[in-house]
This record gives structure tokens, C-alpha cells and sequence, in this order.
């Protein structure tokens, strides 16, 4: 427990104290996070030039890296693996649907220092939906996340279209939500079938080299994805681009509650909260602490009980796979 509680102090210093190579724990040679952008509410409703005329604020040789569809272990676990081993921090579009099914990646993401924003809840075409189905998807997708992560303050107001499938419509009902929508400025096509990761990293860079910064478009749910990953920093770092973690404006909580697993009275696993996690003095978390010890956990019950037990049954693949985005 010691080393859990070590590593929740490490991660929370680099939510505060933006990472470089120089204070990256362990690595000296890691690629880091070089600044914090902050985005307020309003500043920003569409983002990326794939599709829109304006994106972030980026210097030359700044880029901002995302994650869609997930998370999926074991690659959103292995692409959080390597983020925290350069000290980069990303921004996530998770899906209501995985969030549920994984809330204990969903944790792992926050706590680990990174963004989240929603993706829908079921990954649907939104052009083929009536304007009253797609407020359910992002409604639902909001609903799932905020659940899994067990406090709405952690989540920010960043949305990507499932497939980036943009109508008028729906980026005027997404703007009425207050939600900035995300399109990017580089796509990896990581999702193209046979892409190896050498050539989803020759793809990214050359793309991003003729733009020179912006937006990079990645999905957490690839087993390439995860492979290209190590390489894709090395050769950020190699030709001079710098990672911006991009966060929403507003309070949010240092970190929440891992979770545990309690089996239930019908056999399955039930998750829930760890009684001493690093969750400071929030009410949110002092309260359903309290609901929590009155079920009595017990250390007979590990946190990698139920992850691993769930694994078996959430590494399908979802079935948007191949359609990428
Ligand atoms: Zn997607």
C-alpha cells in the first residue's frame, strides 16, 4: 500500500508542476510534458483543422495527444504505462459503454493525471440519428463516465463525434451543452486494419511534420496503438516536439478512490471503493468511504481481483472497430 500511496504523490505532483525531462522520476531522457493549456468555458466550441477552421492555440512543435474509444485493457493499461514512463500527459474521449465496463481504467486514467472527456455512449453513426438519440448518446456517455469515475467534477467539458461524423445540427446542440467539440489535426489512421506500429509512426510523423504541431488523433483500444506508442515519443522527442496537456478550466479533485472488488451474494464481482485511498478530504468520497466500510473489506479481496476477472470479458474488441474514429 505504501508503494500505491508513493505513486499517487508522484502523480499528483505532475497534475500541479508541469513534467519535462529534467523532473521526470527515473527517466532523464523522457520526453515529458512541456506546458498546461487551460481552456475556459466559452473560449473554444469547435477544435481541430481536420474539420474546422480553428484549433488550439499551439506553438510550433507543440502537440496535444488523444485517445478515443477506450479504454480497453490490457492496451489502454499499457498506453497509460507509457505515457507515465515519459511523464506525458494526454486527453482522453471515453466511450459511456467501455467506462462502464472498466471503471477501474477509468480511475486509473484521472488519477494517472490525464484529461477525460466523452465519445458518446454507444459509439453510433450521430448522421443517422434523430437529434433525440444523439442527446441520449452524449447524455449517456456523460452519465457512464461520471459514474465510473464516481465524482462529475472530474470529468471536463470536451466531446469528439464517434467517427467525427459532424452535422450543423449537432455541433449547435453540442455548443447549447456547453461542450467543446474536438475534431484533430492529425489522424494516425491507427485504426486502418494491418497498420503495423512502424507505420502508423512514419504515417503520424510525416503528417504531423508537414503541419508542424497540432491535435494528434489516437485510439487506446488498438494492440498497434499500444506498440506504436513508445516509438511515437521517441521520435517526438527526436525531432523537437514538445506535449501540451490540455485541461478544462475549473476545480476538480486531486485524485479519487482506486477501486476494489467485493464479490457479491450472486458470485459476481462487485466494485467499489478502497476504504484508505488518496481522496484528501472530499465529501464525496468521505461519504461513500463510509458506506464502504460498513461492508467491511477486507484485504483478502485485491484491487486486481475484479480488473483481472473483468478482463476476460471486456478485451472483445467493440464492434466500431473498424470503422475507425
Ligand atoms: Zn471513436
Amino acid at each position: 500500500m505504501r508503494v500505491i500511496v508513493a505513486l499517487f504523490v508522484c502523480t499528483l505532483a505532475g497534475l500541479s508542476v508541469p513534467a519535462s525531462a529534467e523532473t521526470c522520476p527515473g527517466n532523464p531522457d523522457a520526453l515529458g510534458t512541456s506546458r498546461v493549456l487551460t481552456i475556459n468555458p466559452g473560449e473554444f466550441t469547435l477544435l481541430g483543422t481536420m474539420q474546422y477552421e480553428q484549433t488550439l492555440p499551439l506553438k510550433d512543435h507543440e502537440v496535444v495527444l488523444t485517445f478515443d474509444d477506450g479504454p480497453l485493457p490490457p492496451y489502454t493499461d499499457i498506453i497509460l504505462d507509457t505515457l507515465a514512463s515519459q511523464c506525458v500527459k494526454a486527453t482522453y474521449f471515453l466511450v459511456g459503454q467501455m467506462a462502464h465496463a472498466n471503471p477501474f481504467v477509468v480511475r486509473r486514467i484521472y488519477n494517472e493525471g490525464h484529461t477525460i472527456g466523452t465519445h458518446s455512449q454507444h459509439h453510433p453513426n450521430f448522421q443517422r440519428l434523430s437529434m433525440r438519440r444523439v442527446e441520449r448518446e452524449v447524455d449517456g456517455g456523460i452519465n457512464s463516465v461520471t459514474a465510473a469515475l464516481g465524482d462529475a467534477k472530474a470529468l471536463s467539458f470536451f466531446f469528439r463525434i464517434p467517427y467525427l461524423g459532424r452535422t450543423n445540427a449537432i455541433e449547435r446542440f453540442l455548443e447549447r451543452k456547453q461542450l467543446v467539440t474536438w475534431s484533430a489535426d492529425v489522424d494516425t489512421n491507427d485504426w486502418w486494419r494491418g497498420s503495423s506500429p512502424g507505420a502508423i509512426v512514419k504515417r503520424t510523423m510525416r503528417r504531423l511534420n508537414a503541419q508542424g504541431r497540432g491535435i494528434i488523433l489516437m485510439h487506446d483500444i488498438h494492440r498497434a496503438t499500444a506498440m506504436a506508442l513508445p516509438i511515437l515519443l521517441k521520435e517526438l522527442k527526436a525531432n523537437g516536439y514538445n506535449v501540451v496537456h490540455v485541461v478544462a478550466d475549473g476545480e476538480r479533485p486531486k485524485s479519487i478512490p482506486e477501486l476494489i472488488a467485493l464479490p457479491a451474494s450472486d458470485g459476481k464481482a462487485l466494485p467499489t471503493e478502497l476504504t484508505n485511498a488518496a481522496s484528501g478530504d472530499h465529501t464525496l468520497a468521505t461519504r461513500q468511504n463510509q458506506r464502504i466500510k460498513k461492508r467491511r473489506v477486507s484485504s483478502h479481496h485485491p484491487a486486481h481481483w475484479w480488473f483481472q476477472a473483468n478482463q476476460v470479458t471486456t478485451t472483445k474488441r467493440p464492434f466500431w472497430v473498424i470503422g475507425g474514429h
